[in-house]
């Protein structure tokens, strides 16, 4: 059984030594924000986590969320920690002073979110959604809604939920039938039948804040019909305590793969009193604030996925003992050697690795350039928010899959042993597997990065990226860092010039773009990754230079770096491959044709 410790010295590399988080948060005005504020928080985290949530995560899976009378009932343990998770003040660590808020960065929260998903990824849906729908009331409400709702939302004593998925309408929104009739007091009357919503009911809060996409009565069709509604299971009294029931109700229980703690509910809504936020046909809009913030912690639940099971392969593959390492034996005492030993037990644990600091290196790149759009001005706040647009379906796409593929070598490195439940390394890959779904599925994902943010920038978003990472490779003084950079820089052009063959596709018939998308987005992932790779390289090459530090850590950085260049950075040979083929066989077979 895994049992999870927060990799500190990782993130402290990464958050410090690579992104020198304490001069970003104070070149953004969070004067009180330094290195010992910092390093306190994420101190406070790991303890929470791995005193918490990790001594629950299988039990929790193995009991699962319950559904009784209409009211959900949560594996023991669940609803304790999300006490001392509200009590703590972890959940309104992010959020505005004005509505009880602490005001920290939103960066710390991802921290904190980073080490629950890796820890107790089916108990942290309650905390991360409710910091979403307060992204979006804050942004979209009314001051009236904004006073109504965001105090407790903040406090965490309610909890906020995401409803757009119907039974006909999932990747595609523009087909939600829900409705949203008005009422003379200026609510609406909300009728219709959502599906898969996380904590749709739950036993942590005393109120549901569901945010539900609808269609007025005479919405145009498609996604620019639809609105976005809070519709509360309890009417806030003017106390804003909970009162009377509101006809939303927690028809179903769905049963599923994995993260069996959590509740995914269909719920009904049947003439339920709402309110609009945003704009009339403006909800999609207003929904993507918080998708966007979801997506980032989607990808993130990938990092953990990839994080706990090389937590849990590495401790092993240094105990089970297995036949005799190639070359001689390494523990002649004993009847055979560990298995850490045979280089395929290697390749998989030193891919886990690799992937796993990369993506951390990613998910908080663009975790810092949120805090630097929601808190600069002007140029800055732009290149944050082209840099966040660029890379959030990335990020999600790219995090779950090398998420899952990770799970899967955890399984692996523990043999027959990974297949069997009790040593809840399955488990990961079963709760893993919906991060590559939800929040729009990695197939999405890539549609958007090619033809929102890449096509529909023109390229700028793509080329802006690449000329960034060029000038760091310019930069390089080292001589150990040459061969990486100079394939660095190889890839940088490569990646230019398949945007631009991708820019160029109108040659290539309509369903060039959307037959190459994935491939795009898994070559650009790669390539990302090597960039920051690269990055972290150097710190550590300067940090052994200056002779300072843990000599040990700074090699294993290099040393795992070279394996990132030589080991996964070629897997973009097949890629590019693929990218400039024709989708000529894919789209070719006639559909009666695909059996017989
Ligand atoms: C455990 C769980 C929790 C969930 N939580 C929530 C929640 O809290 N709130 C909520 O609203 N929803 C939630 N969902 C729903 C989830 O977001 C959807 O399942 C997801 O968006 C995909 O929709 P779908 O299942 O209808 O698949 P479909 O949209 O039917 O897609 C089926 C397949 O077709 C592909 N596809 C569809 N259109 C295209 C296209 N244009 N180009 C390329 N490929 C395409 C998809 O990638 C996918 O592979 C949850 C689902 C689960 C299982």
């Amino acid at each position: 059984m895994p049992t999870y410790k927060a990799p500190l010295r990782d993130i402290e590399f990464v958050l410090h030594e690579v992104f020198d988080a304490e001069k970003h948060y104070q070149s953004l005005g969070f004067s009180d924000v330094n290195r010992e504020l910092i390093d306190t928080i994420l101190a406070e985290s790991a303890k929470f986590t791995e005193q918490e949530l990790d001594p629950i995560r299988h039990s929790g899976d193995e009991i699962g969320a319950r559904l009784t009378d209409g009211k959900v009932v949560t594996p023991p343990g669940f609803t304790e920690a999300f006490n001392a998770y509200r009590e703590n003040g972890w959940a309104a660590m992010s959020c505005a002073t004005e509505w009880g808020g602490q005001g920290l960065p939103h960066s710390l929260m991802i921290l904190f979110h980073e080490m629950a998903f890796t820890a107790n990824v089916a108990w942290c849906a309650a905390g991360t959604l409710t910091h979403g729908a307060i992204r979006a009331i804050e942004a979209h409400a009314s001051d009236e809604l904004k006073a109504a709702y965001l105090p407790k939302l903040v406090s965490a004593e309610w909890t906020g939920t995401m409803c757009l998925t119907e039974p006909q309408a999932g990747s595609d929104v523009g087909l939600v039938k829900t409705r949203a009739e008005p009422e003379n007091d200026g609510s609406y009357r909300i009728t219709g039948t959502k599906i898969f919503i996380t904590q749709g009911e739950n036993d942590y809060s005393t109120n549901i804040i569901h945010l539900v996409l609808a269609r007025l009565p005479d919405a145009p069709k498609g996604p620019k019909g639809i609105s976005l509604f809070i519709v509360p299971k309890f009417l806030p009294t003017p106390k804003n305590e909970p009162g009377s029931r509101n006809a939303v109700s927690c028809g179903a229980l769905e049963k599923k793969m994995g993260l069996k703690a959590s509740p995914t509910c269909v719920l009904n809504f049947d003439g339920a009193t709402g309110w609009m936020i945003g704009s009339p046909n403006g909800g999609l809009a207003a929904m993507f604030t918080m998708m966007n913030a979801a997506r980032l912690d989607v990808g993130i639940e990938g990092l953990g996925a990839a994080e706990l099971s090389f937590q849990g392969a590495l401790a092993y593959a240094r105990e089970r003992l297995q036949m005799r390492a190639p070359t001689e034996p390494v523990c002649p005492e004993k009847p055979a050697d560990p298995i850490i030993a045979h280089p395929d037990v290697r390749r998989m644990l030193m891919t886990q690795k690799a992937l796993s600091e990369g993506c951390r290196a990613l998910a908080y790149s663009i975790a810092l350039a949120l805090d630097t759009q929601d808190h600069a001005s002007g140029d800055v706040k732009k290149q944050a928010a082209d840099l966040i647009a660029l890379l959030t379906p990335i990020n999600k796409a790219f995090l779950t899959d090398r998420g899952l593929e990770c799970a899967n070598y955890g399984v692996q490195v523990f043999g027959g042993h990974g297949y069997i439940c009790e040593n809840g390394m399955e488990q990961i890959v079963r709760d893993v597997r919906i991060a590559l779904i939800y929040e729009g599925t990695n197939g999405i994902q890539a549609n958007d990065l090619i033809g929102r943010k890449l096509a529909g920038s023109r390229g700028k978003l793509v080329f802006d990226y690449i000329d960034q990472a060029e000038a760091f490779c310019l930069g390089n003084k080292f001589e150990r860092l040459a061969s990486m950079v100079a394939s660095l820089q190889q890839h940088l052009k490569e990646w230019r010039q398949i945007s631009e063959h991708i820019l160029d596709a109108g040659k290539q018939g309509p369903n060039y773009t959307a037959a190459v998308a994935v491939y795009y987005l898994d070559y650009a992932g790669y390539v990302v990754l090597a960039y920051l790779w690269a990055r972290m390289a150097q710190v550590a090459a300067e940090q052994l230079a200056k002779g300072t530090g843990n000599t040990y850590f700074y090699d294993a950085k290099l040393i795992t770096a070279q394996f990132y260049f030589e080991q996964i950075l070629p897997r973009t040979r097949s890629l590019v491959e693929l990218v400039k083929a024709s989708p000529a066989s894919i789209m070719g077979l006639p559909e009666d044709c695909f059996g017989f």
